[in-house]
């Protein structure tokens, strides 16, 4: 029976050696790429799949970091981790970014933005998605801002503005972007208040399906920095928990859905 037929416990270490071990003809120590090339088939055969000799070769070489022609044992740390576990070992996690109600018929409502989208049309969509796919981690991010945050137009007196703006604060209109002094300085859209911490506006819609165990990740509960990624402030000075959390449950895939591609969709 070829290797990968049989069933195979990935998160074990001894399966990482028995593979290296069982590819590694007349013991050598290392792989060739008649070995590679052994396995790369064994690896596809399941699912009568081919790659081209020139893809092999391709992945052969980017794996042999010292360009020796061989993959040792320490090579092979790479293709295991990076390669053979996340294909035969999927650990999944669906982000489910900022699906609010204030995103939805709220104070920050899509469908009052120029695209006119309605975001409620994610919801059933998000929920087919959970119902029919076993992701290993379900991840909904909140944007999650205390009263007196930066990002609000009505707060703008509340924060030094940098002199290099070139309108006056009574000139300043919702959706301008202005320079705050800080620190630290930075460019920041001004919004309408929106998805204040606890209040009906920051809550998830509720049509939205939340499987127990799911995680909850809030981003701008910093009053001074808007944060529109799920994993960090859009100054990158504070990180969420998000990328330890994917890490600590060795998440392989990351798939991503939700509300507002073109601001809260940033990695
Ligand atoms: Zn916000």
């Amino acid at each position: 029976m070829a290797f990968f037929d049989r069933s195979l416990d990935f998160a074990e270490n001894s399966t990482k050696l028995e593979c290296f071990r069982y590819f590694d003809e007349k013991d050598k120590q290392y792989l060739d790429e008649q070995d590679f090339k052994r396995l790369i088939a064994s690896l596809l055969n399941q699912n009568g799949d081919t790659l081209n000799e020139s893809t092999i070769k391709e992945l052969f070489v980017s794996f042999d970091s010292n360009a020796d022609n061989k993959i040792d044992a320490n090579e092979f740390e790479n293709v295991w981790k990076n390669f053979l576990k996340p294909l035969k070992h999927p650990v999944t996690a669906l982000l489910i970014i900022d699906v609010q109600n204030d995103f939805i018929d709220g104070s920050l409502a899509l469908k009052n933005c120029s695209a006119k989208q309605d975001g409620y049309e994610v919801v059933p969509i998000i929920n087919e998605l959970i119902e029919n796919i076993q992701f290993n981690v379900l991840v909904y991010s909140l944007d999650y801002h205390p009263e007196e945050h930066i990002s609000f137009f009505d707060n703008i007196q509340l924060y030094e503005l940098s002199n290099e703006n070139e309108k006056s604060v009574g000139d300043l209109k919702l959706f301008d972007t202005v320079w705050f002094q800080g620190p630290p300085k930075m460019e920041q859209k001004l919004w309408p208040k929106h998805c204040i911490a606890g209040t009906w506006g920051s809550e998830l819609h509720q049509d939205l399906k939340v499987p127990e165990d799911s995680v909850f990740i809030y981003k701008g509960t910093n009053p001074k920095i808007d944060s529109y990624s799920a994993f960090w402030d859009n100054m990158k000075l504070f990180k969420t928990e998000l990328n330890d959390l994917l890490k600590q449950k060795n998440v392989t895939h990351v798939f991503v859905c939700g509300l507002a591609y073109d601001h809260c969709v940033t990695l």
